[in-house]
């Protein structure tokens, strides 16, 4: 795994110190603009696709592209993300 690699709405940017019991965990930046430190076995395995934003995995199925943008844009107005970040980050969304 190294930075730049997709899961669901997060990119990994780079590798967080490792989890008590040794594990080693990656700092993601999600769809939604908001940084999170999740596993790697969990993101290996599918277990999370964001940051919480979005939901579980089986929400996700539900969700199409446009009421995923629309939830990012209401989050982009709620924290005032500027809007060449979330360029990227809908690219990232339309290829999930
Ligand atoms: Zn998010």
């Amino acid at each position: 795994m190294t930075p730049g690699d997709r899961f669901g709405y997060l990119v990994i940017l780079r590798e967080s110190s490792r989890a008590a019991n040794g594990s080693r965990r990656y700092v993601c930046l999600c769809a939604c603009g908001r940084e999170t430190t999740q596993r790697r076995h969990d993101l290996r395995a599918g277990n999370v696709v964001s940051c919480g934003c979005i939901g579980r995995l089986g929400r996700i199925a539900s969700l199409n592209a446009r009421n995923i943008r629309a939830a990012h844009e209401r989050k982009q107005q709620q924290r005032g993300i500027d809007a060449d970040s979330l360029g990227v980050l809908y690219s990232i969304a339309r290829a999930a």
